[in-house]
């Protein structure tokens, strides 16, 4: 009998600290969310005054895991730095068209010299892109292992980067001749070529399978996008604007 009635209970507490998005990243909101603070995340959190401090649960999930893999696989690198998330209850993020529900995140890419920004800068403190290539401090081959790890660990369909940023990511796949393997193309795929992405990328999530007035996106086009990256920028225009 005892057992009978903890597991409804349990039930019930769970779903009541659920979070939930609830419509488009660029016209929603976000119910029963925590800050990164609140939860211990394990970030780096920048830009702590602008407030935009919550997600969902599933993207928590998405930065502890992401942090954990970067722990486990580059013992040496700097701690995963994250801007704007959104703020308590969603809804407009000045400065951004999205990140309103809780499913998008700003990541500084991976560095060269394992630099990490003090969390009371006002903006980012480096662009990662020099005469249209990336810099020598964008560490290619960390990045790459991140974005695939992402794909693959975590309902990430879309992570927005700087054009050149891609087209380095498609040579580098094609130079190591791994352009025609799955789990590449599932990554090329993901990455979508967008302008003021140049100090950070941004990681977007599916919306969670329970959060029923989350508004689905189409899926990007199949393939890696490798062959036609400017039809591709203006496609992705569209869709998004940090
Ligand atoms: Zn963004």
């Amino acid at each position: 009998m005892k057992n009978l009635l903890f597991i409804p209970i349990f039930l019930v507490i769970g779903r009541l600290h659920a979070s939930e998005a609830i419509g488009f990243y660029s016209k929603g909101s976000l119910l029963g969310a925590q800050s990164v603070f609140e939860r211990g995340t394990p970030i780096q959190k920048l830009f702590v005054a602008r407030k935009r401090l919550y997600t969902t649960d599933e993207m928590h999930n998405t930065l502890s895991i992401a942090s954990e893999f970067i722990k486990n696989e580059f013992p040496d690198s700097e701690i995963l730095q994250v801007g704007d998330l959104s703020e308590r209850l969603g809804g407009e993020a000045i400065g951004h068209a999205s990140h309103q529900n809780g499913l998008d995140a700003d990541i500084v890419y991976l560095r060269r010299n394992k630099y990490v920004q003090s969390p009371d800068a006002s903006n980012w403190d480096e662009d990662f892109i020099s005469n249209s290539r990336p810099s020598k401090n964008f560490n290619t081959e960390r990045n790459f292992l991140l974005f695939k790890f992402l794909v693959k660990n975590a309902a990430v369909p879309r992570i927005f980067v700087d054009a050149s940023i891609k087209k380095l990511l498609c040579q580098f796949a094609k130079d190591n001749g791994e352009i025609t393997h799955p789990e590449t193309i599932a990554t090329l795929r993901a990455l979508r070529p967008q302008d003021l992405h140049r100090t950070h990328f941004h990681l977007r999530m599916n919306c969670p399978v329970n959060d029923h007035e989350c508004v689905l996106q189409s899926a990007p086009q199949s393939g890696s996008g490798c062959d036609d990256l400017s039809i591709l920028l203006e496609a992705s225009a569209e869709l998004h604007s940090c």
